[in-house]
């Protein structure tokens, strides 16, 4: 068991997690995009399966040097949509308030990857943070406010109240947000200080969890889940839909069960952005929806995601799972059900 994060090439061929002889073709990989395997996830990672599924989530490899016309390194374009540093605005009643771009482990599919990383943006120092909070006053219709990144979780419970109690402040803001991997890649870390910093804007406090497989969810992530729900936050979950890792309705509804057995509501099930290097993990969205039409009905319906794509661009997200209602000429419908047979709504007169 490690005791430390893996960010090297020679560490995780130290820690048995890759082979000595890809040491040169994974230095290319990792001069371009960051790696960080915390001793959770790397004690979940079989270093013998090149298909485990933590290890492909977080293990770089010679796949991500394929970059595909297609790609792009802003794939959701939230520089577009940034009016002051730190800050998205796409959507009338909420913002991104993105105070970090470092994470506890990188994900090989991310999304900002171009962005996140030691040699990414950076922290929001006390200037930009002023400026930011001020454009969240000045705009009376940011709702809620969604602390992502990066991982917001590694910020110091210091620096998070500091954030915390600028909101407070704002009378308009209702909710708070965080987008997080940390109670799964890093369980230990929520305790009470980061829990009561987290909680003390005084706001309904949410937590989107990001896990994309059922592993993910050990005995201790589920434990640093119940301390957070018991603090009083709600959570929710996000999960990336991916190639050789969970696009398999078995694989998901577990995960999706093992989320609702954690008292972590599914929210989202993303497919993969266009992000460079990451072809390997997307399917088509034909797929994503078979196996999205695979999961409803045959478990519960607090187990199901809403699958969305963002849309590349800017133009945000938009829900892609099959419609199953079907405007007849005659102005009815005909409504599919979960073992796909069809009916037509309203029913005729008997
Ligand atoms: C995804 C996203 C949000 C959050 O969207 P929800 O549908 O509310 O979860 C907000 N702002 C931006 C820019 C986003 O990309
Ligand atoms: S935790 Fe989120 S922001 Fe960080 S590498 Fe993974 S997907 Fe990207």
């Amino acid at each position: 068991m490690t005791v430390r994060s893996l960010k090297s090439p020679e560490d995780l061929v130290d820690a048995g997690l890759i082979d000595e002889s890809r040491l040169e073709s994974v230095r290319r990989v990792t001069e371009r995009y960051a790696v960080a395997v915390t001793p959770a996830m790397a004690g979940l990672i079989d270093g013998n399966d090149a298909s485990d599924p933590i290890g492909l989530q977080f293990l770089p490899s010679e796949a991500e040097l394929l970059q595909t016309p297609e790609e792009r390194a802003d794939p959701i374009s939230d520089e577009a949509h940034s009016p002051v540093p730190g800050i998205v605005h796409r959507y009338p009643d909420r913002v991104l308030l993105k105070a970090v771009h470092v994470c506890p482990v990188y994900c090989r599919f991310c999304f900002r990857r171009e962005m996140v990383g030691p040699q990414g943006n950076g922290t929001m120092g006390a200037d930009e943070l002023s400026t930011a909070l001020a454009y969240i006053r000045d705009h009376e219709e940011i709702w809620e406010v969604i602390l992502t990144g990066g991982d917001p979780l590694v910020l110091s419970p210091r620096r998070l109240t500091a954030i915390m109690e600028g909101l407070k402040a704002i009378a308009h803001v209702k909710i708070v947000r965080f987008h997080t991997r940390v109670p799964v890649v890093d369980p230990g870390h929520i305790e009470t200080q980061l829990i009561e910093a987290l909680k003390s804007s005084g706001k309904t406090t949410y937590i989107a969890l990001h896990a994309n497989h059922p592993r993910e969810l050990t005995q201790e992530a589920r434990a640093a889940c119940a301390r957070l729900i018991d603090a009083g936050i709600a959570m929710v979950s996000q999960s990336v839909l991916l190639k050789g890792i969970n696009d398999a309705p078995d694989i998901l509804a577990d995960l999706m069960r093992a989320f609702v057995e954690t008292r972590v509501k599914p929210y989202y099930l993303h497919h993969p952005d266009l992000a460079p290097g990451t072809s390997h993990f997307r399917m088509n969205i034909e797929d994503g929806q078979r196996i999205i039409a695979a999961m409803r009905g045959y478990i519960s319906g607090l187990c199901q995601p809403t699958y969305v794509l963002d849309i590349p661009g800017g133009h945000g997200k938009a829900v892609i799972g099959q419609n199953a209602a079907a405007k007849q000429p005659e102005g009815c419908y005909s409504i599919s059900d979960f073992n796909g047979n069809d009916h037509i709504y309203p029913p005729s007169a008997e």
